[in-house]
């Protein structure tokens, strides 16, 4: 199984993780049917298991339980609410889980990713009086975002969330409720058109994600190992941003500006740090990151069946199980080892480190975008700074 494979790959230390960030599932539908998600339509087949929405009793257990978390380690972590599509969850259930979340945990971050198409003026008071940042899915421009971003009738939303953007925009809160758009990136696209339909936006940042793949299914849109779609389109975005005086924040080219610097990065899949990322699902069972999902199904899961209903979170996050999750984040491949880009590659996410032969012992499908991206960025560092690492 999966699992094991993961868990077997990388050496496990003795140091026990902090926790960072929660991903909690509070429904497990979407009102959308993008076709490349990996909760949906990659294969896993979780979602039909769980409870659609988030039941009362266990979001209960949920608020403790995190609470517990935030004195057993002593540091606060950010809150994500995740589906599935979250909104699906409705305003009141949403006001009585951030009221709670305000009394358990109040110094810690509650964020909402969501598709924006039930995003409305009550939702966005509701987050704005509970101090809730909103960030929003959207591709691009109608033609790109619509490609994929369908609903269950195969009808585009570009429409309903732009004129979620547009409330988002209008509210008197908006500089502290709209975190930014996350985009996955379609390389077939034009690089300057979506990059100054975002500006447009009035979107403080962009967070790109490459399309889901690994070495056993190649990403859409790469041709193969070699290829650099990605890095091609990505480089571009580059060039735009550091020519433009006000850009949208974007976080990827941020982080690895920063790397090529010898600082820190703070998105997870880029850098060699650890980031200490739990999911917790609609029936409350504690699961890794499930971005793995796009690698088979099930292979979210640990071998052991936690749940917060039984498991008191520091006591999971201490096990050597979950330490060897923790740690499946840093490469093992022999190629990484001896990359001279490693410390701003990292590796790149694990789900894209994956192939049947080799479980995770391989680089990024996406190392030769990585590679081209990153001297793109020295070529500009090196331009306007001189030397850089
Ligand atoms: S660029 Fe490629 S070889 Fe280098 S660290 Fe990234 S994935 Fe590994």
């Amino acid at each position: 199984m999966i699992v094991r494979t993961i868990a077997t790959t990388a050496e496990v230390s003795g140091r026990t993780p902090f926790i960072d960030t929660v991903l909690l599932k509070v429904a497990s539908r979407c009102n959308l049917d993008c076709s490349y998600c990996y909760v949906f339509n990659m294969g896993d087949e979780g979602w039909r298991r769980q409870p659609k929405r988030l039941p009362l009793g266990v979001e209960q257990t949920i608020v403790s339980r995190l609470g517990e978390l935030l004195r057993d380690q002593g540091r606060p972590f950010s809150i994500v609410l995740h589906g599935g599509e979250p909104l699906l969850l409705g305003r009141d259930r949403l006001n009585t889980l951030f009221a709670a979340f305000a009394a358990a945990v109040p110094s810690c971050g509650l964020h909402i990713q969501t598709n924006g198409t039930l995003l409305d003026s009550d939702i966005l008071d509701l987050c704005a009086q509970y101090g809730v940042g909103v960030s929003v899915s959207l591709d691009g421009p109608v033609d790109v975002n619509d490609a994929f971003r369908v609903d269950l009738r195969g009808r585009g939303s570009f429409a309903r969330v732009m004129a979620a953007i547009q409330r988002l925009r209008d509210h008197p809160a908006q500089a502290a409720l709209f975190s930014g758009l996350l985009a996955v990136v379609d390389p077939r696209s034009d690089p300057d058109e979506v990059y100054h339909f975002f500006k447009e936006t009035g979107t403080p940042s962009v967070d790109f994600l490459y399309r889901d793949g690994n070495h056993t299914a190649l990403p859409f849109g790469k041709a193969s190992f070699t290829s650099t779609e990605y890095g091609t389109w990505m480089t571009r975005i580059l060039d735009l941003y550091l020519a433009d005086p006000t850009p949208p924040r974007i976080r990827v080219l941020d982080d690895m500006i920063k790397l090529t610097l010898g600082g820190r990065a703070r998105k997870e899949g880029i850098g060699v740090s650890d980031y200490g990322i739990v999911v917790i699902d609609t029936d409350g069972s504690i699961n890794k990151n499930d971005t793995l999902k796009s690698t088979a199904d099930g292979a979210d899961t640990f071998d052991t069946p936690w749940s917060v209903l039984n498991d008191r979170l520091s006591d999971v996050v201490a096990t050597a199980e979950f330490r060897s999750y923790h740690e499946a984040q840093r490469p093992i491949s022999s190629i990484c080892k001896a990359c001279p880009d490693l410390h701003v590659c990292g590796g790149g996410m694990p789900t894209h480190r994956w192939s049947d032969e080799k479980g995770l012992d391989n680089p990024t499908v996406f190392c030769a975008d990585q590679r081209l991206l990153i001297g793109r960025v020295r070529e500009h560092l090196r331009a306007h700074v001189g030397e850089v690492a």
